[in-house]
């Protein structure tokens, strides 16, 4: 039987060598196995849309062949699907083919945060929203590791971009951390409650992740309660001793015993305490439970069907102009592009699956359609007569009756490892659409890729687009099953697509430079950025068309407690197909001494209606949807003030809203001789005691005359305006003021 507890007993058996060596990997998968402890190895791989089991050769960059396990979509498409149960089925289905692969621990999710489109991983994280990447990163986590296997949620913290991954510092203002960069991990570790954290590469405002105290132990075991293991992502220790002070238990890969070593000597030269490895050995063996061995088998043709039901689910029809789709089975058909029929359906890098087997769109299509023909349109690999294909591809499209373009980015353009530099399609497809669209009578773009493309220089040219991201192994029949109809597309976006690069909020100060990227956009990203400073986006997070339409009415909000509210709507399908809504409740407010996002996502949830169905909706928003994270007082405040309530059809579509009120907390603000006259006159007790004692007890406010110079002297520190105004208060009155205001009267 092996053991997963170590009672004190059992721990104060093992020598400080033995502890040390279950803290780090015996090689690139695996922990080192203590057999005289009944302690087991266990297996760790990625994640997190398959399992990459490697079986021979290691590594971290997904070079060597893994065993085959089914690729499900990647995240950039499930964050599209804004469904959980999308996420949980996924989760579910990597966690049985997991447990039958020998694998204890899946690493996945990522839920960092989309700050830039150009990230080269995008792929792999779900959305540029924290709530949304954290509803469904929680799914995956609670479903995945109900099969059996841990899950690893990662990458934490603040790890948006590939340039510098190992080295860069991501320096980012506290409160933007809490508002944007934590709250999906919070919500992850505090709702699905992940075998293991792992941390990310960078630094964090100038402190490596695998070694930052406050990120791995203050925030996460001390706020959020984690219980589990904190592993390294895959070569991020710099300073194993520092590392394993700052709270993380187990560093992976092995290092061939060197680590341990440095444990080992650090503990003998008193620099490290013993009981910082004992805790962390106790969680390392505590990990063990999750081996299991290799158990049961999975059903490759049943997670394939699978694939293709929820890759469906992900789709984002952004465009569809005179009903051009779905298509008819019957319609002449012009396939172009070569990712038709070698589809690009995932990411390069750690997560790359062997996939069981690949679906193509155009053996798709030709199940479905009896006329189809098919034309190459530019070569992926750059081989051939780009002129001549293009030529070729606009033929077929004029004896069609509608031409549908495969178009996306290739794995050299988007990868895990490095940055894009631009957002634009190659070339060579931008031209190829264009003249594919002056031919056909009706032209439709089906994009594979996994981050944001711009569609500027050919959008108007074309009469549907459907965003397809990178849908996994099945996305190929996916697909055709959306151009035809046979599913209702249902994916919203769950990241903005820009008219340009410049537009975009980390324009400036992405990949940073010397070492440091400037988060200098703080919580304003993505959608909150585009509707604080009112610009326009080709598309806005949220939006997604069907081929039914809905209908949203009754709002009605109650406010359940001082900051906390009920949103009830009516959702109907108006058209003549069943279909899918997500309803999007947003909050808008100017409350609080902070600057506030024009509204930000605070409930969501995806309603299936048949033709003609109403159905009354009604989601919880609470106290965290009204509040701001306050640096100064170190917690999350409401500001009591008004609330706005938005029901968007997208980020920038507000179809139906209501003010509430909230009371909120009261915060009195602590004021010392450092703060400014403008403070200490706002503060209900100091503030009119100071006016008392500055017109010699005759008021409690500032005259009408003396306002105007007050306010020009508001800004200046209370200690300096004395000074300055010669104003010679006794010292045991300014003492009482200082007390009043709530800082400590020996100050004064
Ligand atoms: C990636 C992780 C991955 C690990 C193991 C790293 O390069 O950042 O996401 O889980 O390798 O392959």
């Amino acid at each position: 039987m092996a053991r997963t507890e170590l009672d004190a007993l059992a721990l104060n058996a093992l020598t400080l060598e033995q502890k040390a060596s279950l803290l780090s990997g015996r090689d690139f998968w695996t922990t080192k196995p203590l057999e005289e402890a009944g302690i087991p190895s266990i297996t760790l791989c990625d994640g997190p849309h398959g399992v990459r089991r490697e079986a021979g050769g290691s590594d971290h960059l997904g070079l060597n062949e893994s065993i085959p396990a089914t690729c499900f979509p990647p995240a950039v498409a499930v964050g599209s699907s804004w469904d959980p149960e999308v996420a949980a089925r996924i989760g579910a289905a990597v966690g049985r083919e997991g447990r039958a692969l020998g694998v204890a621990v899946v690493l996945g999710p990522g839920v960092n945060i989309k700050r830039s489109p150009l990230c080269g991983r995008n792929f792999e994280y779900y959305s540029e929203d924290p709530l949304l990447s954290g509803v469904l990163g929680a799914a995956h986590v609670a479903a995945l590791q109900a099969e059996g296997p841990g899950a690893s949620v990662k990458h934490f913290a603040a790890n948006n971009q590939e340039t510098e991954r190992m080295r860069v510092s991501a320096d980012v203002d506290e409160r933007t951390l809490r508002e944007i960069y934590f709250p999906a991990f919070e919500r992850v570790v505090t709702q699905a409650r992940p075998a293991t954290v792992m941390c990310s590469y960078n630094r964090v405002n100038g402190v490596h992740a695998s070694q930052n105290r406050w990120l791995l132990t203050d925030v996460l075991r001390r706020e959020w309660g984690f219980t589990g293991v904190v592993v390294s992502d895959w070569g991020a220790v710099q300073d194993r001793v520092a590392a394993l002070a700052a709270g993380l238990d187990l560093e992976m890969p092995g290092t061939g015993g060197a680590s341990d070593r440095r444990i080992v000597d650090a503990v003998r030269a008193g620099d490290l305490d013993e009981a910082v490895v004992n805790a962390s050995v106790r969680r390392v063996v505590a990990l063990t439970e999750r081996h299991h061995g290799v158990s049961g088998a999975f059903d490759a043709d049943a997670h394939h069907a699978l694939a293709r039901e929820l890759a469906a689910e992900c789709a984002v029809l952004l465009k569809n102009e005179d009903g051009t789709l779905p298509l008819s089975a019957s319609a002449r058909i012009a396939v172009i592009g070569e990712f038709a029929a070698r589809p690009r359906f995932q990411g390069g890098g750690s997560s790359h699956i062997n996939a069981t087997r690949v679906d193509a769109a155009l053996d798709a299509i030709r199940a479905l359609a009896p006329d189809v023909a098919y034309a190459q349109g530019f070569s992926l690999d750059g081989s051939g007569d780009a002129r001549e294909l293009r030529e070729a591809a606009a033929e077929a499209a004029a004896s069609a009756d509608v031409a549908v373009v495969f178009a996306g980015l290739g794995e050299r353009e988007e990868s895990e490892g490095f940055d894009r530099e631009t957002i634009d399609l190659p070339a060579v497809q931008v031209e190829l659409i264009r003249a594919v669209a002056a031919a056909a009578r009706r032209t439709v773009v089906v994009l594979s890729n996994g981050g944001v493309v711009s569609m500027e220089d050919w959008h108007d040219d074309v009469d549907a687009v459907l965003e397809g991201w990178l849908l996994g192994q099945a996305g190929g029949s996916a697909v055709a099953d959306l151009l035809f109809g046979v599913v209702n597309p249902s994916g919203r976006l769950a990241e903005s697509i820009p008219f340009r690069l410049q537009d975009t909020p980390s324009y400036l100060n992405f990949p940073g430079e010397a070492g440091h990227v400037r988060y200098g956009e703080g919580v304003m990203v993505g959608y909150r950025y585009y509707e604080t400073v009112e610009l326009p986006v080709r598309y806005p997070f949220g939006h997604g068309l069907s081929y039914t339409t809905f209908t949203v009415d009754g709002l009605t909000v109650v406010r359940t407690g001082d900051d906390t509210a009920t949103v009830t709507v009516r959702v109907t399908n108006t058209g003549e197909r069943a279909g899918k809504h997500v309803v999007q409740v947003y909050v808008s407010t100017t409350a609080g001494p902070v600057r506030r996002p024009a509204r930000e996502l605070r409930a969501f949830t995806k309603v299936s209606l048949a033709p003609g169905e109403s159905r009354t909706i009604t989601l919880s928003l609470d106290r965290r949807a009204f509040a701001y994270y306050d640096v100064p007082l170190g917690r999350w405040v409401v500001a009591p003030g008004d609330y706005t309530i938005q029901i968007g059809e997208n980020a920038s579509s507000v179809v139906a809203e209501t003010t509430i009120s909230l009371d909120g907390d009261s915060v009195v603000p602590v004021v010392s001789l450092d703060s400014t006259l403008g403070e200490w006159l706002s503060h209900p007790l100091a503030g009119p005691a100071l006016v008392r004692v500055l017109t010699g007890g005759k008021s409690e406010r500032p005259e009408e005359d003396d306002e105007n110079g007050l306010r020009m002297a508001s800004s200046m520190p209370m200690g300096r305006f004395l000074t300055f105004a010669g104003i010679d208060i006794p010292h045991t009155t300014l003492r009482e003021l200082v007390e009043l205001g709530g800082s400590d009267g020996a100050a004064a």
